[in-house]
């Protein structure tokens, strides 16, 4: 298709979760993100950690989640990542 598109790095995806979460990705950025999440375990695995915790801290997205939350999530993905 578009000799612009390229993939989306796991750095770049994690980057891209707060933002997909509250739908303020371009409809081409949401397709690389979810094109990426769709054959990547981590990146999946990341959205939903993130998404489960919002749900249950009732907070509506990632940005009113407590920053050392959504930071101990990055940690734990890149932890994840590691042993790939
Ligand atoms: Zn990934």
């Amino acid at each position: 298709m578009s000799v612009l598109t390229r993939d989306v790095t796991c750095r770049e995806a994690v980057e891209l979760v707060t933002d997909y979460l509250e739908g303020s990705l371009s409809t081409r950025e949401r397709r690389r993100f979810e094109h990426h999440l769709a054959r990547c375990d981590g990146c999946e695995g990341y959205l939903a950690q993130v998404r489960a915790v919002v749900a249950a801290t009732g907070a509506v997205g990632p940005e009113d989640l407590d920053p050392a939350t959504l930071q101990g999530l990055v940690a734990l993905f890149e932890q994840y990542k590691g042993d790939s």
